[in-house]
C-alpha cells in the first residue's frame, strides 16, 4: 500500500516562540530539496506541519530521506479517503494492516473538523473501532496506553487515516543555530561531532590540518570523504578548509619538549581555526574531544589548549562513551571511511608518553622560543586551500580570492 500522504511533525524548536516562523521555513527548503526528485510530489504547508502529496511517488524512498532531515520529529504516511463510514472503515483497516508490526491495542482517536459529517466523535470511534476489532480478533482496546492510536480526521475535502509514526532525526533545522568551524581529523570522534553540531541547528565550515608531503593523498581523499558523508545531512555543501600544517608540526617538533608536543600542535590549531572563524563568521569552534579519551583530552590538557581561543569551543561527544561515538558513526555512515588506516598529522610525532597535565607557563615558553610562529601561523592561514562538498556533486576547489560560491 503506498499512502497518499506524509504529515511531517517539527520538533522541539515549536516552542521558541518568535524563531518559529524562520524555523518553519528553513525547514520548508530543507524537505523541498529531499524530495524535489520525486517530479510529483506536492509539497504543503500549514502552521506547524507540511503535508507531502505523493501522487503515486513511492513511500518508502521518501520516508528514507525524510529519517535524515535535522527539525523533523517524526513522520507518519496517511490514506486519504472519502468522509463516507463504510470507505472510511475500509481505509482503518488497511492502515492497521500496513503498520510495520502489528500491535497487540489499539485505541481510535477521531478528530472531526468538518462539522457536517453525520456521525458525532463518539459514534464514529465506535462504529470505526468495533469494525476494526472485527477485523483482528486477537487485537484489544486499551483507552490509557495503547500500542498504536488509530487517527481519523474528518476534514471539509476528505477523511485522513492514520496510525504509524516514523521516528526522524529531531534538532532543528541545519542552518538555524549559527555558524562554527568543525576541527575534522581522519578519526571516529569528529565526524560524529560535526553531525550531532549540525542536529542541533549549527552550520558548520570543516577545518583540516594536514602535513604533506609526510600524509598522503588518500588522507586528504578520506576527509574529503567525511565531509562529503556530512554534506548527505546539511543537504547543502559544506566547505572544507585544508590547512598545510606542515612547517608548524616541523617547528613545534623541534621544540625540545616532547611530552608537550600534542599540546603545542593543539593550541596551534585552535590558533588557526579561530582566525579561519573569523573570516567565514563563524562563532564557534566544534571538536571532537571527549572527556579522558587521550592525554590532550584530559581537563588539565583542555584547560591549557583552550587558552589560544576566545571562542566557545563546542565539544558535543565530551560526556561519551567510545561505544557510545562508534554506535552513531556507524549509524551516520562514517565509520567505515573512518578507520581507514591512512595517517593523520597528529599520529606522525606521537610522543612516548604525552603530558596529561601540561603546564601552561611551559607550554607559553616554548612557544615564544619559536620566533616566528606567529608568522607561520598566519601563512597557514592564508595558503589554506578551500573545497566546497556537496553529496552528489564533484568536489569544487576555490580559486583564490573567490567569495561566491553558489
Ligand atoms: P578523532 O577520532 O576525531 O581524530 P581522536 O580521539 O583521535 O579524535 P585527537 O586525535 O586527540 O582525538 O583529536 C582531538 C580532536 O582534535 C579531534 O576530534 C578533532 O576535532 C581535532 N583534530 C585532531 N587532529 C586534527 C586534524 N588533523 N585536523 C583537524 N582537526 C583535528
Ligand atoms: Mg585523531
Amino acid at each position: 500500500m503506498n499512502p497518499d500522504m506524509i504529515l511531517i511533525r517539527f520538533g522541539e524548536y515549536t516552542i521558541k516562540g518568535k524563531n518559529r516562523g524562520m524555523f518553519e521555513k528553513r525547514m520548508l527548503q530543507h524537505v523541498k530539496r529531499a524530495v524535489h526528485s520525486y517530479k510529483n510530489v506536492q509539497v504543503q504547508h500549514t502552521y506547524g506541519r507540511i503535508y507531502l502529496e505523493l501522487n503515486g511517488e513511492p513511500y518508502g524512498e521518501i520516508a528514507e530521506r525524510l529519517k535524515d532531515i535535522f527539525g523533523i520529529s517524526s513522520f507518519s504516511p496517511i490514506m486519504r479517503t472519502v468522509s463516507d463510514l463504510e470507505e472510511i472503515r475500509r481505509t482503518a483497516v488497511e492502515v492497521m494492516r500496513s503498520l510495520p508490526k502489528p500491535p497487540a491495542t489499539f485505541k481510535v482517536v477521531v478528530k472531526r473538523v468538518d462539522k457536517k459529517f453525520p456521525h458525532d466523535t463518539q459514534e464514529l470511534n465506535h462504529l470505526v473501532g468495533g469494525h476494526v476489532l472485527r477485523a483482528f480478533p486477537e487485537l484489544k482496546v486499551n483507552v490509557r496506553e495503547p500500542e498504536v492510536e488509530l487517527r481519523i480526521e474528518i476534514q471539509p475535502e476528505g477523511t485522513y487515516v492514520f496510525s504509524d509514526i516514523v521516528p526522524a532525526a529531531g534538532g532543528y533545522p541545519y542552518g538555524t543555530n549559527g555558524k562554527a568551524v568543525l576541527l575534522l581529523s581522519g578519526g571516529i570522534d569528529s565526524p560524529v561531532a560535526g553531525y550531532l553540531a549540525m542536529r542541533q541547528g549549527l552550520e558548520l565550515e570543516a577545518v583540516h590540518f594536514h602535513s604533506y608531503p609526510f600524509t598522503s593523498e588518500k588522507a586528504k581523499e578520506k576527509v574529503i570523504d567525511l565531509v562529503r558523508r556530512l554534506s548527505h545531512y546539511s543537504g547543502v555543501a559544506i566547505k572544507l578548509h585544508l590547512v598545510s600544517f606542515t612547517e608548524i608540526q616541523t617547528a613545534l617538533a623541534q621544540s625540545g619538549h616532547d611530552s608537550l608536543i600534542i599540546t603545542l600542535m593543539r593550541r596551534s590549531m585552535l590558533r588557526i581555526a579561530q582566525q579561519i572563524a573569523e573570516k567565514t563568521d563563524a562563532l564557534g569552534i566544534v571538536s571532537g574531544d571527549s572527556l579522558g579519551q587521550v592525554a590532550s583530552q584530559t581537563l588539565g590538557s583542555m584547560n591549557v589548549i583552550g587558552r589560544t581561543t576566545d571562542l566557545p569551543l563546542l565539544r558535543p561527544l565530551l560526556t561519551m562513551d567510545k561505544n557510545e561515538i562508534i554506535r552513531i558513526a556507524r549509524q551516520i555512515d562514517t565509520f567505515d571511511t573512518s578507520i581507514l588506516p591512512y595517517e593523520d598529522c597528529c599520529t606522525l610525532f606521537v610522543p612516548r608518553s604525552p603530558s596529561t597535565n601540561p603546564k601552561l607557563a611551559l607550554v607559553e615558553q616554548c612557544e615564544e622560543a619559536i620566533t616566528n610562529l606567529q608568522e607561520m601561523i598566519a601563512e597557514a592561514v592564508a595558503t589554506t586551500e578551500v573545497m566546497r562538498i556537496s553529496p552528489e556533486k564533484p568536489v569544487v576547489a576555490q580559486t583564490a580570492g573567490e567569495d561566491h560560491w553558489f
